[in-house]
């Protein structure tokens, strides 16, 4: 069923048995598994069923340490989320993420890889991507003889494969199954401006929804997720103060904090001795299936060299230096800009995401860049700004911290690939000139990120240590939940979506099968 707030009088009450704020990758993913789930659950948007300039405003902030894409385009603010813009590259997380590493600050999550492979499984149903055995390399070599590994030490390094996704528009995609549902109320121009706890601060009571043109209303539910993705649920919790000073969860000063992207940044030269057989690193397919391989590092290597889990990605060409960041390229209405980008691809028959990997070709110059996790660091966060967006909300600006960590662990991985071809005799490494100085610490002006927001909401057993607990309950209150990127305790090196939808259905049966039995 689909209401649209702005058509309800003023000060209407809403009321259900669970509800989900924000329908992305993770508040969708929940509300398709109630569907006829024979409880009364309420979807709240803030956008319309399309992309409009006035809500994306209400995205705006700062970015206030160090460059980054503009925020009011890094995110979209309409049914469907992100993934009206995402480019559908998928990895689940390997197991070493899951992991509490002594030499990586605040790393450790309170469930294992093993905890997702099931969710992960229907995750990628959802994705619209081939089967979850497909992320294992030996199926695509026992598929087609031209896809092989390069003959590198699989003690060391090994081939990380990626799925891509069409990629999957949920907005598009989902929006009759849940429209026709008569369980599931999907209320859009509704946005939450305030979480409220009750009096003893150890439950929720309600939120108060405001619509773009001016009308406020009230919504109660037995229980509540928070999907609003890292960015705008850290900023939602920390503005819902009228009756907790700190923010609502925010009792260990945790919300916001941990803030985590994926560096992407072009990193060396390959000179290959002859012709690599490179394709299973770019793109190959079978049947509707599309998949590559990244170069990854074993855990046991990571962990020897005490360095952060990464890939390389590597496509024929020349390093030629007028390479320029995305971020310098990225302009505050890229929303249409890649889009139409995308569009013109598909329309040549390449495909999205495929389109934009080279094909291989008899080259000997390859160029590699690295897809890093960073350090989780609670210097690195999101604060709230003085100034209020049209609703009153205070708008979110981002403090993006690095540790040395993070740029150690991209030099040695490039020093052990060098080693590696050398060794197997396939050719050599030359990394760019940024990362020759062991001592300098400063990043050159290409780096990049993938658009990933994570951590800002982090799983922890402990409250001390994170805002929500191995159940992605908030610590402290007991009927509310978040969903999504934000409880992500590490980021790892993949992409994060995969593992968003996987986290959102392991929460969803939580809810299911413990909580509104
Ligand atoms: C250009 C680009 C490319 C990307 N490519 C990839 C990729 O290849 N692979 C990958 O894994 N990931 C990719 N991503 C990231 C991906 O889009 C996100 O991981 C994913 O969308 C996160 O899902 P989410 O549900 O947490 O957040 P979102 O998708 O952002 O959804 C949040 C939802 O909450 C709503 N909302 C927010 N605040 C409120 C409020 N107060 N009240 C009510 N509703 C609210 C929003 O309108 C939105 O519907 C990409 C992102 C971008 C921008």
């Amino acid at each position: 069923m689909h209401i649209d707030a702005r058509t309800l009088d003023n000060g209407s009450l809403i009321e259900g048995d669970l509800c989900i704020i924000g329908t992305g990758a993770a508040g969708l993913s929940i509300a398709l598994e109630w569907v006829a789930a024979g409880r009364k659950v309420i979807l709240l948007e803030a956008g319309g069923f399309d992309p409009e300039a006035r809500m994306q405003a209400l995205y705006r902030g700062a970015s206030l340490d160090r460059p980054y894409y503009p925020l009011q385009a890094a995110r979209l603010h309409y049914f469907g989320g992100t993934t009206g813009h995402w480019a559908g590259y998928c990895s689940p997380f390997d197991p070493i993420d899951f992991v509490k590493r002594d030499w990586v600050p605040h790393s450790g999550w309170p469930i294992t890889r093993a905890d997702l492979d099931v969710y992960y499984a229907r995750a990628n149903k959802l994705l619209e991507l081939g089967p979850y055995g497909m992320y294992n390399p030996s199926n695509w070599e026992g598929l087609d003889p031209e896809v092989k590994r390069l003959p590198l030490d699989g003690q060391i390094f090994y081939p990380k494969m990626w799925q891509f996704s069409p990629p999957t528009r949920m907005g598009t995609m989902y929006r009759d199954q849940v429209v026709k549902s008569d369980n599931v109320h999907l209320y859009t121009y509704a946005k939450v401006v305030e979480v409220v706890p009750n009096r003893d601060l150890n439950a929720i009571e309600g939120l108060r929804v405001k619509t773009i043109d001016g009308k406020e209303h009230q919504v109660r539910a037995r229980q509540y997720v928070v999907a609003c993705g890292s960015i705008h649920s850290a900023r939602l919790l920390l503005a819902s103060n009228s009756r907790a000073p700190n923010g609502v969860g925010n009792q260990n000063d945790n919300v916001g904090r941990f803030f985590q992207e994926h560096f992407e940044i072009m990193t060396a030269q390959l000179t290959f001795e002859k012709p690599p057989a490179a394709k299973m690193y770019t793109i190959s397919t079978i049947g509707e299936i599309r998949a590559r391989a990244e170069m990854a590092l074993s855990g046991d290597v990571q962990t020897k060299h005490r360095i952060l889990n990464g890939t390389a990605s590597f496509r024929p060409g020349v390093i030629t230096g007028t390479e320029q960041s995305r971020f310098a390229t990225f302009s505050p209405d890229a929303v249409a800009n890649v889009e139409a980008r995308r569009k013109a691809a598909r329309e040549k028959g390449k495909g999205g995401a495929a389109a934009q990997v080279a094909p291989a070709g008899p080259s000997l110059s390859y160029v590699s860049s690295t897809r890093q996790e960073q350090t989780p660091n609670p210097e690195s966060r999101i604060v709230l700004d003085a100034e209020k967006d049209e609703l009153g909300m205070p708008l979110a600006n981002l403090r993006w911290k690095f540790t040395k960590l993070d740029k150690r662990s991209i030099r040695v991985f490039y020093e052990l690939l060098g080693q590696e071809l050398g060794r197997a005799g396939l050719g050599r490494v030359q990394v760019m000139d940024w990362l020759l100085d062991g001592n300098d610490e400063s990043w050159p002006s290409i780096l990049a990120a993938g658009w990933h927001h994570m951590g800002t909401l982090r799983m922890a057993e402990n409250p001390k240590d994170g805002v929500v607990d191995a159940n992605c309950k908030v610590h402290g209150l007991s009927n509310l939940y978040v969903a999504g990127d934000p409880v992500f305790s590490t980021s790892g090196a993949p992409n994060p979506t995969l593992t968003v939808v996987a986290v959102a259905l392991r929460l969803s049966d939580h809810l299911k099968n413990k909580v509104l039995v």
